[in-house]
């Protein structure tokens, strides 16, 4: 592995397992000296992103504002891990071009609705079904999926080990 910054873009839906292969991936590149950093959605909407809601516009934003971040990591020379629903393709293509295609590497981190709301992690999908919230990917927000990812991981296949070990190794083959 090198080290020259790029970005791994994990894209999917809320509980689809973007936070966890993220942390186990950062703890891997530590452990190999490579410094790196996660942004991870849920974080950024504490502080840089507090002012946005979930209205596409928003969603829009919260990407911008998250690819600029990473580009400017990935210029200090860091690998860059961001975990964000980052649910259009278009939003997701402007990250591109932003960071720089040649040190993106999207990845969808994929398992479908039936199983990221039975995990239901964050409570989210009950409080949308009983209309306690809306703006939901995935219920009534849309999700696009990468049309052609540098890897797709199905997590509903697979442990987290697995799925880690596959980006680790996508990580190795792209510097
Ligand atoms: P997200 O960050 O995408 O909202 P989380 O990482 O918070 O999702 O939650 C994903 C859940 O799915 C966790 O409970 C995790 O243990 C579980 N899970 C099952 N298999 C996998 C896998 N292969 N990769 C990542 N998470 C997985």
């Amino acid at each position: 592995m090198g080290t020259e910054g790029i970005t791994l873009w994990l894209t999917g839906l809320s509980g689809a397992g973007k936070t966890t292969i993220a942390v186990k991936v950062a703890e891997q590149l530590r452990a190999a000296g490579r410094p790196c950093c996660i942004l991870d959605g849920d974080r950024l909407r504490q502080d840089l992103c507090k002012d946005l809601g979930f209205s596409d516009t928003d969603r829009a934003e919260n990407m911008r504002r998250t690819a600029t971040v990473a580009a400017l990591m990935a210029d200090a020379g860091l690998t860059v891990i961001v975990a964000l629903i980052s649910p259009f393709q278009d939003g997701r293509e402007a990250a591109r071009a932003s960071i720089g295609a040649d040190r993106f590497l999207e990845i969808h981190i994929d398992a479908p609705l039936a199983v990221v709301e039975r995990r239901d992690v964050k409570g989210l999908y009950q409080k949308a079904r009983n209309g306690q919230l809306s703006q939901v990917t995935g219920i009534d927000s849309p999700y696009e999926a990468p049309l052609a990812p540098a890897l797709r991981i199905q997590t509903e296949h697979e442990t987290p080990e697995q799925s880690v070990a596959r980006v680790m190794t996508l990580l190795l083959n792209n510097g």
